[in-house]
């Protein structure tokens, strides 16, 4: 019990035990202040209220078969008693027979009488200040978006799991979702839609795969939407949530060759076990099981992912498919090149740009402020001998290695570029100094983008439209689930600008409030400038290479050069004669 989110969670699997079907879970400045749940469920009689606050105290263990089977979702008698030592608990429910309901109070251990309450059939529990007496605790509570964000995401995991119960959010008195019910077809995709985001049921491919006891169902989105967060992966084994490293390879590796490294799919699926097969109980917390056969329920995910990936005609997809076939994306050849790079739009669905575009893609992706490295550099092969004696850096461009790296020759020897990762580094350089600097101007378009969204993210973009508009991002809301983007970075403005602003609301929403801003926004731009980069299998001239090589070089003298994996290689000549056993 360690935040909001995870009181929500033991009371809300209280109401779903006690039969609800509607729970309405209300939070006031993230829950920190306040929880309050409130079910329609079976109730509890004015005697079981005192008896629910003692430790151990469970009605759900009658006999040893539903240990083994744990038929209900906590058995441990522990939540409210927990919950009421660290917090100020109101526990007040009526049973469906009761004239009116029955209220206690629990105070620093002190369980009160128990004195009439008005209320519907039903039990509420209200949680308010918690950890107020356990500072150390209270300390680690997040900003209330962040808190807030936590309880909402809890909350689409439960909506996914129990269609049949409606499940209203409130923040601050105001309502953030409200799923009613969903028994019908209709509801369902609805409530899907609500949860996931238009986005995903416009690529959503429906999964269905048996193999004797075993079934999954459930829903992937078409590789094709994709986000820059694990934010929109859900998965239940026989209707629980979990988290497990055997289901996450197995979808992992299912989806590995048709995304971009570093992309997340979309998932809400569903996989049913005959209850001996796993094994629950393993971590009641942290939603784990153990599978009795590992092996098998991976062959099976991964094989009927891959089923129906490849149904849905997701292989055309591979991002290596070009590198596979030993040649380079080139023009007229449709379906060569990288077509799995994630932003959506005419570049992704396999359609090659003209070679023109291809040879200034570099330039214009890059936009104003390479000017004047490009003509510089455009100008080398003629200046050749008057740059002599001077030889920069990263040398000068040899040629092109199948779409990907950069050769080029210096004063040691040969240099090896990563083409796409050194076109990123340099865009999210100069996105970040613009953005300590003046902030990063943003460019008008013609035509405002209408951008479908999930309540949640046009909520967030809502909330945080200053922070969007510092990052060159002008949007407004127009509806409940949609937005207008209006600008978008200068420097990013031939990119697919509604993907770059969910991709920028993914990261929003899950780095969370204002104190992380500084942390949070260089994540962010270093996924608008992976928007901005220069894809790898597409073919630059002499001078396009090194014009990249050039602002590459501006960009290593900047001094921020730690990220992670290099950008470029140095094969000095004395590695090179060694390879070839030279001069020994
Ligand atoms: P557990 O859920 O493991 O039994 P809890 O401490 O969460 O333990 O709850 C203790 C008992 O209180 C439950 O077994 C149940 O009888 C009763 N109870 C708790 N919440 C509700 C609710 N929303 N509706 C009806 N009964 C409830
Ligand atoms: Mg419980």
């Amino acid at each position: 019990m360690d935040r909001p989110s995870s009181v929500v969670k033991e009371l809300v699997e209280n109401s779903l035990d006690a039969g609800a079907r509607r729970i309405s879970v209300q939070l006031e400045q993230g829950g920190k202040r306040a929880i309050r749940v409130v079910d329609d469920g079976l109730g509890m009689e004015r005697d079981e209220l005192a008896v629910a606050l003692q430790r151990h105290a469970t009605s759900k263990i009658a006999s040893l078969d539903d240990l083994e089977r744990v038929a209900t979702m906590g058995f441990r008698g522990e939540a409210l008693p927990s919950i009421a030592s660290v917090a100020r608990l109101d526990l007040s429910s009526r049973h469906g027979s009761d004239q009116h309901g029955w209220l206690v109070r629990v105070r620093r251990g002190d369980i009160s009488e128990p004195e009439p309450d008005a209320l519907q059939a039903g039990t509420r529990v209200s949680v308010e200040d918690l950890f107020y007496n356990v500072p150390a605790r209270r300390k680690f509570l997040r900003a209330d978006r962040t808190e807030f964000s936590h309880v909402d995401l809890l909350l689409r995991r439960f909506a996914l799991a129990r269609f049949d119960v409606g499940f209203e959010l409130e923040h601050n008195g105001r309502t953030t979702s409200a799923l009613p019910p969903a028994l019908e077809e209709a509801g369902q995709v609805s409530r899907l839609q609500r949860v996931m985001g238009k986005e995903f049921l416009e690529h959503v491919i429906k999964i269905d795969q048996e193999r004797g006891a075993i079934a999954l169902t459930g829903w992937v989105a078409e590789p094709r939407y994709n986000r820059a967060q694990a934010d929109r992966q859900f998965f239940f084994v026989n209707g629980r949530a979990v988290r497990d490293r055997v289901i996450a390879h197995a979808v992992r590796s299912a989806f590995q060759d048709v995304l971009y490294h570093g992309r997340h799919p979309a998932f809400v699926l569903y996989l049913d076990v005959p209850p001996e097969a796993v094994d629950v109980n393993v971590h009641p917390q942290k939603h784990e099981v153990r599978f009795r056969d590992a092996r098998m329920v991976h062959d099976f995910l991964f094989s009927s992912l891959r089923r129906a990936l490849a149904e849905a005609g997701a292989g055309a997809m591979r991002p290596g498919s070009g590198l596979e076939q030993g040649i380079p994306a080139a023009a007229g050849s449709p379906g060569a090149g990288g077509t799995g790079w994630p932003s959506a739009g005419a570049q992704q669905s396999g359609m090659p740009l003209p070679v023109r575009d291809q040879v200034s893609a570099y330039a214009t992706v890059l936009g104003a402020g390479t000017s004047q490295g490009r003509s510089e550099a455009a100008g080398f092969q003629s200046d050749d001998a008057a740059n002599e004696g001077e030889i920069p850096l990263l040398g000068y461009a040899m040629a092109q290695l199948h779409g990907v790296y950069i050769l080029s020759q210096n004063t040691h020897g040969l240099v090896l570029t990563d083409m796409h990762a050194a076109h990123e580094r340099i865009t999210y350089e100069r996105l970040k100094s613009r953005y300590s600097g003046e902030g990063i101007r943003g460019q008008r378009l013609l035509v405002p983008l209408d951008v479908q969204v999930s309540e949640t993210e046009a909520d967030l973009a809502e909330d945080r439209h200053e922070e969007l508009r510092s990052l060159g991002l002008v949007v407004d809301r127009s509806g409940p689930e949609s937005l207008v983007l209006r600008e978008v970075p200068a420097l990013l403005a031939h990119t697919d600008a509604a993907q770059l602003l969910l991709d920028v609301l993914s990261d929003m929403g899950a780095t969370g409030g204002s104190e992380r801003v500084q942390t949070g926004s260089n994540e962010i731009l270093s996924t608008m400038a992976c928007h901005g980069s220069v894809r790898a299998n597409r073919i630059l001239n002499l001078s396009e290479m090194n014009a990249l090589l050039r602002d590459m070089e501006e960009t290593e003298r900047a001094g921020h050069c730690n990220h992670g994996r290099p950008t470029w290689i140095q094969l000095d000549m004395a590695t090179l004669d060694r390879l070839f056993l030279r001069g020994r």
